[in-house]
């Protein structure tokens, strides 16, 4: 197999070209082929491949052949023989440089600030990282990189392809380190960044536009920084707009008083829930000092009420001597509470156990209290009068 020609390499702008057909390459139901020279850029360096089509034939993946250096272009059909013409899709490509060549100007702004080198980075569909090697990155931290990023964007500074040979490679200044052979490629954002990568970057800063760091996440003992360039920052700000567009007129505030309005909102939420968990407690102290019995027993079906209330009213009921309680609720599916007062005897355990044998479910407990869910019965009442038989026959 022959390597390709990458044109990406000296023109990230060309985006059609002619090329010939050197190798089909089988790959199970798809179709892969390698030109004598490409635009198409294979993923690698953390950025993903181009899209486009060659021949009229669309393109879904292109990758690089570690072995032998070959750049395989991957489609759903086959591929004709001899000259083609191909064609990069420009949306992707653009994107991908104002991404790629935003990390390095941000990368750097790290550096320079806080000493900070990325250890990984990612560009996403939606949104791109950099991994820094530290367990905390404050916003304001952040907030001085992203500045000197964009300061770094606005001077409009010339970014240069070069290549260098390995051997003085060390003498070239790069952020970090290489530890590849033969002539090295350099992008140099002049006066501020040079790094080897083989990715494809604009021509000047100004092309990039704004870069804005939207997440700060520790990962383990790393921080990632997520952030948007470019045509990715219009997009995300008009989105977030919508949203606070939406949170603002249902809370009646204006757009930029929102998050305290909605932190106002939350906090009477809170105080609320609250109130409604003791009310719900004094009622169930009150149905529960009410609640029916007879011969020592207390039975009740119930709709809807949830097997954390019933389990509560079981135990409050419990509380009066002498008492045995069988409950059931019918909410998503019908739930049983089986307990008794500390000086009965009756085993809840045993009852339930008998209970689901005859209507199916699972469930355990104690001689004191036992509970199980997913009954199959008409409804809550046959199977509390199921248990009462079993209680009352003993
Ligand atoms: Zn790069």
């Amino acid at each position: 197999m022959a390597t390709t020609e990458r044109l990406y390499y000296h023109n990230p702008n060309l985006l059609e070209f002619e090329a010939n057909v050197l190798e089909a390459i089988p790959l199970g139901d798809r179709f892969g082929i390698v030109l004598d020279r490409t635009a198409f850029y294979p993923t690698s360096g953390g950025q993903p491949h181009d899209l486009g089509s060659i021949g009229g034939v669309e393109i879904l993946d292109v990758y690089e052949d570690e072995r032998t250096g070959a750049i395989v272009h991957v489609a759903a059909q086959p591929f004709a023989a001899g000259k083609v013409h191909g064609r990069v899709d420009a949306a992707r490509r653009r994107d991908h440089m104002q991404q790629h060549s935003g990390q390095h100007v941000l990368s750097q702004a790290f550096v320079e600030l806080f000493n900070w080198p990325t250890v990984s980075f990612h560009l996403g569909a939606t949104s791109c990282t950099v991994d820094l090697p530290v367990e905390q990155v404050s916003r304001e931290q952040a907030s001085r990189a992203e500045e000197l990023a964009n300061r770094i964007v606005d001077e409009n500074r010339n970014v240069a392809v070069c290549y260098v040979a390995s051997e003085n490679i060390a003498e070239a200044g790069l952020r970090k380190p290489t530890e590849r052979a033969g002539d090295i490629r350099v992008i140099d954002i002049a006066g501020f960044d040079k790094s080897a990568c083989g990715g494809t970057h604009v021509r000047m800063t100004g092309e990039i536009g704004p870069i804005l760091v939207t997440r700060i996440e520790r990962v383990k003992k790393q921080t990632r920084i997520e952030f948007f360039c470019g045509g990715r920052v219009l997009r995300y700000a008009r989105d977030a707009n919508r949203v606070l567009e939406s949170i603002s007129q249902t809370i009646s505030a204006s757009p930029l008083e929102s998050a305290a309005a909605v932190k106002t909102i939350w906090d009477d939420l809170q105080r609320a829930r609250k109130r409604i968990e003791a009310l719900d407690s004094s009622l169930l102290d009150v149905e529960a000092a009410q609640f029916p019995v007879e011969n020592g027993l207390a039975v009740g079906a119930f709709e809807g009420r949830g097997i954390e209330t019933i389990k509560l009213l079981a135990l409050k009921i419990c509380a009066r001597p002498g008492l045995t309680v069988l409950l059931a609720d019918k909410s998503d599916q019908i739930r049983v509470v089986f307990a008794r007062s500390a000086d009965r005897s009756m085993d809840a355990a045993a009852v339930l156990k008998q209970t689901l044998e005859r209507f199916g479910g699972r469930g355990g407990g104690k001689a004191s209290l036992a509970q199980g869910g997913g009954l199959v019965a008409e409804n809550a009442a046959v199977v509390v009068e199921f248990a009462k038989s079993l209680v009352t026959s003993v």
